[in-house]
């Protein structure tokens, strides 16, 4: 077709898209991912596991088990709220990690991303202010932007999100809710301590809100000692989302969310006009999985993984990057967090990166209001140590060079 008429095609159709559908924009780190398809870039952009550590032949068994055991079941269409002992397997793991659950607090899901959209479904009304960290999870931003959301925000800091901004925030405009990422946040990569778990609940419940505790990360820490969930200090008030994307398979598509059985009942009708439920089959896998006590020793192969790549990629941070370029050091997790000097912009850096043959993303498209221009997210799990050394060293001379 004629780029002219290519166009005018578009055209038409866009003028008929829904108001909702015209709020919403691609993140551009899909659109750096569709760059990943040149063999000499290295990819420090995407939140991606390593595939490495896909655990393809206990996949393959199984499957093969619960085809043979239930054949029929797992190709039938299942129920909304999901494969009933899946659910029972994840209240009982909730209730380990001190939250008071039962199977009927849990909706499986497809990924926790459809949580996201969900709750923008089911809260946000085009105007309603949600109070998110400052910076914050990109694709959150992206499912209640469609809704026509608006931010407040709080400062992420060493210790997580600030309670004295979340509380001056509620205090000067009501939010619905407050977003927060307890452990090993994206893109910030610090973990929430626990006096502010309790503080920001605290906080939540002096002014009405809720809390969406979005926890997809919390199974990998490599030290350190685990906090309690948030759901756990107040589990009438927390929406508690995760997700076996990072622990199994991110392309299985299968997460959870647990939370007050109202909220849950309403999501479940959510789900059903949108999806009808989660693939059975896949359900079935993963809770083959669980039950047979797969996961603890394969969540510590990935710790031991990912642990040595973070500690590549600091060790080569220090060696090669200049002066006035700070981050942190995550104990867990996927990424890291680089604040620039001053003056630098990160997204005039990518595009030199990008010359240099390595991907990140600039920490700005975190920001809900704006901001953030010197600093950039960088991820450690996908590629191995020696292309973390090499893209790293890139990277140093990208710096040093913008630094003049
Ligand atoms: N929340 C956060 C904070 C994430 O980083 C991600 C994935 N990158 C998601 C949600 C979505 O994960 P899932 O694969 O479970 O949909």
């Amino acid at each position: 077709m004629e780029a002219n008429a290519a166009d005018q095609m578009a055209a038409q159709w866009s003028q008929r898209y829904s108001q909702c559908a015209g709020r919403m924009t691609s993140s551009i780190i899909r659109e750096i991912l569709k760059m990943m398809a040149d063999p000499e870039l290295i990819p420090f952009s995407g939140g991606m596991p390593a595939p490495e550590v896909f655990p393809v032949q206990a996949f393959q068994e199984a499957s093969q088990r619960v085809l043979e055991a239930q054949g029929p079941v797992a190709l039938q269409y299942g129920v909304t709220e999901g494969y009933p002992p899946l659910r029972q397997f994840l209240a009982q793991r909730m209730q380990e990690m001190g939250v008071r659950c039962a199977p009927e607090n849990i909706l499986i899901i497809n990924g926790s991303q459809q949580a996201l959209d969900f709750i923008g479904k089911l809260f946000v009304d085009p105007g309603d202010r949600v109070l998110t960290g400052n910076p914050t999870y990109l694709g959150a931003l992206q499912s209640w932007g469609g809704y026509g959301a608006r931010y407040a925000t709080a400062t992420v800091d060493a210790q997580g999100m600030r309670p004295d901004e979340a509380e001056a925030a509620l205090a000067s405009h009501p939010a619905k809710f407050l977003y927060v990422l307890p452990n090993f946040h994206n893109p910030a990569g610090v973990t929430l301590s626990r006096q502010r778990r309790e503080q920001l609940v605290e906080v939540a419940s002096k002014h009405n809100a809720f809390i969406v505790e979005d926890d997809p990360y919390g199974e990998l820490r490599f030290e350190g000692e685990a906090q309690p969930p948030m759901a756990a200090l107040d589990p009438d008030r927390v929406l508690y989302l995760s997700t076996f994307s990072k622990t199994l398979s991110p392309g299985i598509r299968l997460g959870w969310i647990a939370g007050p059985k109202p909220v849950i009942d309403k999501m479940v009708q959510i789900k059903q006009a949108s999806d009808l439920h989660t693939s059975v089959f896949v359900q079935m896998i993963a809770y083959d999985l669980c039950s047979r006590g797969f996961l603890p020793g394969h969540i510590r192969h990935i710790q031991d993984v990912y642990r040595e790549r973070r500690d590549a990629m600091l060790a080569a941070m220090k060696a090669s990057f200049p002066q006035g370029v700070t981050w942190n050091k995550p104990e867990g997790g996927l990424f890291l967090w680089l604040q620039l000097p001053a003056g630098l912009d990160g997204m005039a850096l990518l595009k030199q990166s990008l010359k240099a043959k390595v991907a990140f993303v600039p920490g700005q498209v975190f920001y809900p209001n704006g901001g953030g221009e010197n600093t950039l997210r960088l991820n450690f799990s996908a590629v191995a140590p020696p292309a973390i050394r090499e893209g790293i060293q890139r990277l140093g001379g990208v710096l040093r060079e913008a630094l003049g």
